[in-house]
C-alpha cells in the first residue's frame, strides 16, 4: 500500500528548504555586502560553466510569487537561509536597514500566507570581510557570529520561533577549508582543523543566544550524513569505512552532545587540541530542541595507502554500476532508515528532523510538463524508509524535500536541477513538476 500522510502522525512538520545564496540573487542590490560565494564564483576554473548566483532564481524580487507556488504545493513550512552579509555588510558593526526590510518582507509574507518560517543562519554564504580576516580559521569568528546571531533575534525574533544555527558543517568546513573546492577555496589540514573548531564553538553559541533571547525557541542545526558501508568484509576496509564515518558523521554532533570529537576513533583529531582553550569542552556543548539529518546518498568506503590520515576511499557510484543522480550519487532510500537510526541511537537527542533529502535528474520539459518520474519515486522511497525507522521508536518529527525550485548548485552551477518546481534561468519562469503535483496531492491527505 502506498505511503500516506496520515502514516507519520498529526504534529509531523512538512516542508520544503531552500538557501539565501542559491535563490536570492541581488547579490549587489540595496546595501548587501560581498559573500565569499560573490568572490568565488569569480575566480577562474571554480564553478561549473563559469556560472553564478548574481540573479539566481531573483527570489529576492519574486518571493511573494514564490510563496503563492508554496502555497499551491499545499506546503504548510518553509526552511529558508538569512543571508549574514544583507543584514550585516561587513559581517559586524553597520546594519544594513534594507537587507532587514527584506527579510520582514518576507517573514510577514510567508506568515499572512500561512507558511511557517524555518530559518537558517548560516548557510554558506560567509561576508566576505570576515573572510579577510581569517573566516572561519580566526577564532574571533565566534564573536562575529554571536553578534549577528543577536542582530537576527532583535529584528526577526517575534515572528521567528524555529530556528536552525548551521547547515552542515561539514560540508563548509570539508569542502571551504581543506579541498578548496567551495568558497572560500582555502585548502590543508591546518585551515581546515581550525575551521572544524570554531564552527563546532559557534553551533553552540548560536543555540546559547537564540536561548538567551527567548526560552520557547525551537532551535536545532543539521548535520550533512551518509549511510557508510565498506566495499569488502575485510579487516582494512572496514576500518577504513569507521574512520571515514568519523569525518561524515560524528565530527560535529559528538561534541555538541558533550561528548568532545571522536579522537580515539580518528588519531588525527588530536591536533584540533592547539586551538582549544580552557573551557571549550563544556562551551562545544549545547541542548538542541532538534537536529536536522540531511541525507541523499550511501557512501562505499575502501582502504587506501595513498590517502593520508584517514587512509581510506570513497569509492564513487560511477565505478559501482548503480543508478546514480545528477550528482553521481547513487540511489540509495535506504540510507534514510540507516541514519536516522544512527542518529536516533544517540540518547542525548531529543527530536530529529529530516531537514534535506531530495534528487537532481535530467528534467524534461515538453508541452508545459516535467513528468520527472525518478524524483518523485526518490522521495517517495525515502518516506517509506523514513516511516520504518518512525515505527521503530526514532523520533523524527519532520521532512523537508531539498528544493523548492531549481537553483544555483554551487560547484556545480545550474546544472543539477534538485526542485520541485522547474526554473526557466533565461526567463525566470516557473513551472511545478509532477514531482510537486504530487507533493501537493500528499499534503493534502488530512489525517483523520
Ligand atoms: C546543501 C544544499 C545543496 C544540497 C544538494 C546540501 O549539501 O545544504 O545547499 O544544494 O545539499 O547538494
Amino acid at each position: 500500500m502506498a505511503i500516506t500522510k496520515a502514516d507519520f502522525g498529526n504534529d509531523f512538520v512538512w516542508g520544503v528548504s531552500t538557501a539565501a545564496y542559491q535563490v536570492e540573487g541581488a547579490h549587489n542590490v540595496d546595501g548587501k555586502g560581498p559573500s565569499i560565494w560573490d568572490e568565488f564564483v569569480c575566480k577562474p576554473g571554480k564553478i561549473y560553466q563559469k556560472q553564478h548566483a548574481q540573479i539566481a532564481c531573483d527570489f529576492y524580487n519574486r518571493y511573494t510569487d514564490d510563496n503563492r507556488l508554496i502555497k499551491e504545493l499545499n506546503i504548510p513550512n518553509h526552511r529558508f537561509s538569512l543571508s549574514w552579509s544583507r543584514i550585516l555588510p561587513e559581517g559586524t558593526g553597520r546594519v544594513n536597514r534594507k537587507g532587514i526590510d527584506f527579510y520582514n518582507r518576507l517573514i510577514d509574507h510567508s506568515l499572512e500566507m500561512g507558511i511557517q518560517p524555518w530559518v537558517t543562519l548560516y548557510h554558506w554564504d560567509l561576508p566576505l570581510s570576515l573572510q579577510q580576516d581569517g573566516g572561519w580559521v580566526n577564532r574571533d569568528i565566534i564573536q562575529w557570529f554571536g553578534n549577528y546571531v543577536e542582530n537576527c533575534t532583535r529584528y526577526f525574533g517575534d515572528r521567528i520561533k524555529n530556528w536552525i544555527v548551521l547547515n552542515e558543517p561539514m560540508v563548509f568546513t570539508g569542502a571551504g577549508y581543506f579541498l578548496g573546492v567551495h568558497a572560500p577555496g582555502k585548502k590543508g589540514l591546518k585551515n581546515f582543523l581550525a575551521a572544524v573548531h570554531h564552527a563546532a564553538l559557534c553551533q553552540a553559541e548560536g543555540g546559547r543566544v537564540l536561548r538567551q533571547f527567548d526560552q520557547s525557541f525551537n532551535i536545532g542545526t543539521t548535520f550533512s550524513c551518509s549511510h557508510l558501508e565498506p566495499y569488502r568484509n575485510i579487516r582494512k576496509d572496514i576500518e577504513a569505512a569507521k574512520k571515514a564515518d568519523v569525518l561524515i558523521n560524528r565530527l560535529f554532533i559528538e561534541p555538541l552532545l558533550g561528548l568532545g570529537y571522536p579522537v580515539n576513533d580518528l588519531k588525527i583529531l588530536e591536533r584540533m587540541e592547539q586551538y582549544f582553550r580552557p573551557g571549550d569542552e563544556h562551551k562545544l556543548a549545547f541542548e538542541m530542541d532538534f537536529i536536522g539529518i540531511q541525507n541523499y546518498t550511501r557512501e562505499i568506503v575502501a582502504y587506501s595507502a595513498f590517502m593520508p590520515f584517514v587512509k581510506a576511499k570513497i569509492i564513487k557510484a560511477n565505478k559501482r554500476k548503480v543508478e546514480t543522480t545528477l550528482m553521481n550519487w547513487e540511489v540509495y532510500p535506504q540510507a534514510m532508515y540507516h541514519v536516522l537510526k544512527k542518529f536516533g541511537d544517540y540518547k542525548q537527542v531529543k527530536q530529529i528532523m529530516v531537514t534535506e533529502n531530495g534528487a537532481a535528474f535530467n528534467d524534461h520539459v515538453f508541452n508545459e510538463k516535467i513528468e520527472d518520474c525518478k524524483r518523485k519515486k526518490f522521495i517517495q522511497d525515502n518516506l517509506a524508509e523514513l516511516s520504518k525507522a518512525q515505527k521503530e521508536g526514532v523520533n523524527v518529527k519532520g521532512y523537508f524535500v531539498w528544493t523548492l525550485l531549481d537553483n544555483f548548485e554551487w560547484a556545480e552551477g545550474y546544472y543539477p536541477r534538485f526542485g520541485l518546481i522547474h526554473v526557466d534561468f533565461e526567463t525566470q519562469k516557473r513551472l511545478i513538476k509532477d514531482s510537486g503535483t504530487w507533493y501537493r496531492d500528499f499534503l493534502n491527505h488530512e489525517p483523520e
